[in-house]
């Protein structure tokens, strides 16, 4: 099978399948987005959606957010993973957003990524989802499932994100991301992938391999990029 085939059959099969996919954060507007994706770095969305309520009532706009302190954020965001850094950078990404866009959250990627605790990953986030932009947002799951699947063989995020966007359509490319991660949080997991389950085992390059030993490669080197805010 070739890797066009592959594309063509693996999407088809979403796009019958799976017409409505979209993030499972919660948010009410492009700031919130903005934080909650940040926040959910190295994260799951439902430890971010636990916190979030509280966070949204108490700082409901960037320039709120801006006048706040590192001791009255932190205590809002003390369960999620890596909070201290976290409560620095939204501090430091809403006084930029007041300082340099009016409080407004900027569509362009390079001016997002300019933002404190964003990286190409959460850019390219926002970027899809409120500003429909042709972009796919490459995370630890879709990265994972870009490689199993056999979709890209890329060696970091943005080399996987160039191949994705070489062949997802450009009308499919912002619902192709949630695909992707939806697939790899609920069936192409980390460690134990369902492949007897998976409705996509006859074009994956990797169903019912072994896969222990490259989750483990891929988890830690995305955790250590992760870290430094590369994604
Ligand atoms: S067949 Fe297995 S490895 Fe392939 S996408 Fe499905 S769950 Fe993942």
């Amino acid at each position: 099978m070739t890797r066009k085939e592959r594309y063509n059959a693996i999407f088809e099969w979403f796009a019958l399948n799976r017409p409505v996919a979209q993030s499972e954060l919660h948010y009410a507007n492009p700031f919130q987005l903005l934080v909650a994706v940040i926040l959910s770095a190295q994260c799951t969305d439902k430890r971010v959606n636990m916190v979030t309520p509280a966070l949204f009532a108490r700082f409901p706009s960037a320039d709120k957010l801006a006048a706040a302190s590192f001791d009255e954020v932190y205590p809002f965001v003390k369960s999620v993973s890596y909070p201290n850094a976290k409560a620095r950078h939204l501090i430091a990404m809403a006084q930029m957003l007041v300082a340099d866009y009016d409080g407004a959250v900027p569509a362009d990627i390079d001016a997002l990524m300019r933002l404190p605790g964003v990286g190409r990953k959460t850019a390219n986030v926002i970027a899809s989802i409120v500003y429909d932009q042709p972009v796919i947002a490459v995370d630890t799951h879709v990265f994972r499932v870009s490689h199993r699947l056999g979709l890209s063989d890329g060696s970091t995020p943005r080399a996987v994100e160039l191949d994705l966007e070489r062949h997802i359509p450009v009308s499919q490319r912002a619902i192709a991301h949630h695909w992707l991660i939806l697939h790899g949080r609920y069936v192409c997991t980390a460690r134990n992938p369902k492949c007897p389950e998976c409705p996509l085992s006859a074009w994956c390059r990797e169903a019912f391999a072994d896969k222990e030993e490259v989750a483990a490669e891929v988890g830690e080197y995305l955790a250590a990029i992760d870290r430094m805010g590369i994604i």
